[in-house]
């Protein structure tokens, strides 16, 4: 969580490429989309940075940021302390930490969508054979940008 203000800098110039590239991403690689739409969900609301409860992507959260308190609780932190393995940074099982962090959010808003939405749960199965890969792209999307906010932090901390 070192100098914020360059990370935010960073972060939202990540953001507005973001947001650029999917604007002028041609009709042929639409099936870019998923992974463009993780990499945005993880700038905005879910990076390395949610170990820190004051950092951006959980403010992000709004009324909502509350489901990020026991993460940056419990969270090992990434400092200058040599007992501490930075988990939230590690550049794989960070981003796998975090995704089955709200795995059971995920999972109560599916039970949630099936049971109650048009009495719909026969669908269930079609629609997780239909997105599945959807899911697993948006996923990997999360972790490229995690990646790149590692990569960034590495950066600021090397000057
Ligand atoms: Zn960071």
């Amino acid at each position: 969580m070192s100098s914020g203000r360059q990370h935010s800098t960073y972060n939202h110039s990540l953001i507005i490429l973001l947001f650029g590239f999917i604007y002028v991403l041609p009709k042929e690689m639409n099936f870019l989309y998923p992974d463009l739409l993780g990499m945005l969900f993880g700038a905005v609301y879910m990076d390395p940075d949610n170990d820190c409860w004051l950092s951006e992507p959980i403010q992000n959260w709004g009324a909502f940021r509350f489901i990020w308190k026991r993460y940056a609780d419990k969270a090992p932190h990434r400092g200058n302390d040599s007992n501490d393995w930075g988990m939230s940074h590690h550049w794989l099982l960070g981003t796998i930490f975090r995704v089955l962090y709200l795995l059971p959010i995920f999972i109560g808003l599916t039970v949630l969508r099936y049971a109650f939405w048009d009495n719909s749960w026969g669908r269930f199965e079609i629609d997780f054979l239909i997105h599945w890969k959807i899911g697993l792209q948006f996923i990997r999307g999360i972790w490229i940008s995690d990646l790149l906010h590692i990569w960034a932090d590495w950066n600021i901390n090397r000057k």
